[in-house]
């Protein structure tokens, strides 16, 4: 017998205990009617947290995974045995009353801060930037913002790229002053919400709320929270769901290679997988629901590590930015010198530019930032020892790195997303939370949220 024939036999045979086993609570009365079965789809961070709620309040839960792995986009990497780094999530956003300090707390994972005000900007003179250039750079940041302000007042929606445009023709902006624009936008606004320019919408790019309090990231990588949350649960690794049939109770929950039946299902599907459908719903989802997943944007932010066998930019910095001359190139770079006292450069790629070098080569990505470095440091910068590097888009089980808010969408799609169909099918994951979404304690929250809606 073939390993995906045995698999199938025993999902059927699964499935048969279940049904004898539902058909046995049902004659056992009430105890065993109150524990209910709950599927979970994903072992990311929503996911889990729901699913350890749920199996503390007594429930039978079992968590789909497709990947080999948990974690989902918290994803550490160990390739460099003296420095774990996440691939996928890296920071606490604002650690004030912020949930994932409180298991961060709970666990006593040891943190280091990094601070956005530890910066330094360098053009493509090779120079960190004058302090003329700095206040100019400051008074067109200040611009940038008012006009969105501004757009944020009128009747209609549009993106950022046309607010901006608009801007800069007003002020018949130098080709530098573009190159800075463009700096601001790529550097403090598609690095941070993950969507194009062209694609963020004016009204809502910015409705997410925040935690106060500064930045901080796990010495043995973020997993250690996502391993805390899977301990003691029942985890199906590399069970990739293809079919999720909700008409009518059990829910059954079709993978590659086996069957699983629920009484209630949360899916915690990524927005891009959803928009993708890669997983059929039977019957298929309500109007409202698909409208909110195609209206909202998934976008990218990519990570390249490069680890060298000493520094040769400012120890003193966390963020070293660059004013390239093509939109969204490298502007954004972290050391890791000062924090974790290693010769690391993190660079990020955002948006359009995020998903153009997927389909490079790690050689060509990598020659391509050396050639940034070079022009920042001096062109006797050596090259890195190795190297890590991430293609969130083409994950097959991410297809993005978070959500944002495109032009014509509006929050109530988030809520639109989250709201449970039949008291049978629940959503969550970081695009379904209209307050935090597109962060890992807003991954975290929906699943709360969710595991409530089902207890309740
Ligand atoms: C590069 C990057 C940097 C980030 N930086 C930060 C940061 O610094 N701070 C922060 O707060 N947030 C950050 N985020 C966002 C944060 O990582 C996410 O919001 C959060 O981890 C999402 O959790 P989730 O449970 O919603 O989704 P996921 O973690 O994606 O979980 C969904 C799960 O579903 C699984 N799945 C997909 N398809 C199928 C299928 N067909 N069958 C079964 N399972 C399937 C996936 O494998 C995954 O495990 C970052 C994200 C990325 C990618």
């Amino acid at each position: 017998m073939n390993r995906r024939r045995a698999l199938q036999l025993m999902g059927t045979m699964v499935m048969g205990l279940l049904v004898q086993a539902h058909a046995a609570a049902a004659r056992e009365g009430m105890a065993m009617l109150q524990t209910k079965k709950i599927v979970v789809i994903g072992a990311g961070l929503s996911g889990l947290a729901a699913a350890r709620e749920l199996q503390a309040q007594g429930h039978e839960v079992v968590v789909v995974e497709a990947r080999d792995r948990i974690g989902g986009r918290i994803w550490t990497s160990t390739k460099w045995a003296d420095m774990p780094l996440d691939l996928g999530a890296t920071w606490i956003h604002g650690v004030e009353d912020n949930p994932i300090t409180e298991l961060a707390q709970t666990l006593q994972a040891e943190r280091l801060t990094t601070s956005y005000n530890r910066n330094a900007t360098f053009d493509m003179t090779g120079e960190a930037l004058s302090s003329v250039d700095e206040n100019y750079l400051e008074e067109l940041r200040e611009q940038v913002m008012e006009e969105l302000r501004k757009a944020q007042q009128r009747n209609a929606d549009a993106s950022i790229r046309d607010v901006i445009d608009a801007l800069a023709a007003r002020i018949e902006a130098s080709p530098k002053a573009l190159r800075f624009i463009n700096f601001i936008l790529s550097g403090d606004i598609e690095q941070e919400y993950s969507g194009s320019a062209d694609d963020l919408s004016a009204y809502w790019y910015d409705s997410a709320k925040e935690f106060d309090g500064d930045d901080e990231l796990f010495v043995n990588g973020f997993h250690v929270i996502t391993e805390y949350l899977a301990r003691d649960l029942h985890i199906e690794l590399g069970q990739v769901v293809r079919e999720i049939q909700w008409g009518e109770a059990p829910v059954r929950v079709v993978t590659d290679n086996a069957e699983f039946l629920a009484d209630q299902v949360l899916v915690t599907l990524p927005l891009g997988v959803l928009q993708a459908g890669s997983v059929r719903f039977t019957p298929e989802l309500p109007p409202a629901k698909q409208e909110a997943i195609d209206g909202l944007g998934m976008g990218v932010l990519n990570k390249c590590y490069l680890r060298f066998s000493q520094a040769f930019w400012p120890t003193d910095m966390d963020w070293l930015e660059y004013i390239p001359a093509n939109h969204g190139e490298w502007t954004e770079w972290v050391s890791y010198m000062r924090a974790a006292n290693m010769p690391i450069l993190l660079g990020f790629n955002a948006a359009d530019r995020g998903c153009e070098i997927e389909a490079w080569s790690d050689e060509q990505i990598v020659a391509n930032a050396m050639q940034t470095l070079r022009t920042m440091f001096g062109a006797d910068v050596p090259d890195p020892v190795d190297y890590q590097i991430t293609r969130w888009a083409s994950d097959p089980f991410a297809r993005g790195s978070y959500s944002f808010n495109p032009v014509d969408s509006e929050p109530a799609m988030r809520a639109e997303l989250a709201k449970p169909l039949d008291g049978r099918l629940f959503f969550a994951g970081e695009a379904s939370e209209k307050d935090y979404f597109s962060t890992a304690h807003g991954a975290y929250l929906s699943g709360l949220r969710a595991a409530r809606e089902i207890l309740a």
